[in-house]
């Protein structure tokens, strides 16, 4: 039975060098004129749309604002990351390139990083080219709703149905995990990002391993030769 295995990017196969939080800050004042946005923290796992929705809701915009610069929002994201230098995590070459091999492993990617950022990311990182499909920010209101976009896009793709138990997430937030546990998809999350292995276990990982650089054990998990 093939598997589908779908990828965080942020902090679990690639970062971003740089001051990230003071480019949400700036894009905060130049569109929503916020004089001191607020720090973002613990928004780890949310998508794009939800973080700009939020920050600005908490700030007092009202929603119709906010849906009309919903856009422009992106736009001056996507040139201010561009700036950025992306590094690629350990292990992930190696992991990438084994299931490349596995015939019976497909890959997707699953984040909440808006489409065009996300392809961007991943064409710095050199990594574009093992993913044939992606489920960004714009798919869905919160990220629990793209794994039903994932399905979707998965099945066009490779031609052919994933049922959810031959699904696994790779991520490093409890949004990862929760995306796995209410899709019935079942997840290894690692600790590369501000998460503790604890936090992820209790929120229901099937596995929480400290980075990816067992890629060789991932790879068999994935294959269900390890319970
Ligand atoms: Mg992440």
């Amino acid at each position: 039975m093939a598997k589908l295995v779908l990828f965080d990017l942020d902090d679990t196969i690639l970062g971003s060098v740089g001051n990230r939080k003071g480019l949400w800050a700036e894009m905060f004042t130049e569109v929503f004129g916020m004089k001191d946005p607020p720090v973002l923290k613990r928004r780890d796992g949310m998508t794009e749309r939800e973080i700009v929705h939020d920050v600005a809701a908490e700030a007092g915009v009202d929603e119709e604002t906010i849906k009309k610069k919903l856009h422009q929002a992106y736009r001056i994201l996507r040139e201010k990351f561009r700036q950025l230098d992306v590094m690629v995590f350990p292990g992930v070459k190696e992991l990438l390139e084994t299931m490349k091999e596995a015939e019976e492993i497909k890959m997707g990617v699953l984040t909440g990083n808006s489409e065009e950022r996300g392809w961007m990311k991943l064409e710095k990182a050199g990594l574009k080219d093992y993913f044939k499909f992606g489920v960004f920010s714009e798919d869905g209101e919160v990220r629990e709703d793209l794994f039903q976009v994932a399905l979707e896009k998965a099945e066009k793709a490779f031609g052919m149905k994933f049922e959810p138990q031959d699904i696994w997430i790779i991520g490093d937030t409890p949004r990862d995990v929760s995306t796995a546990v209410k899709g019935g998809a079942r997840c290894i999350a690692v600790a590369t990002g501000p998460f503790k292995e604890r936090e992820l276990l209790v929120e229901g990982a099937d596995f929480v391993l400290k980075d990816l650089t067992d890629y060789k054990r991932i790879v068999s998990i994935i294959l269900g030769k390890e319970e």
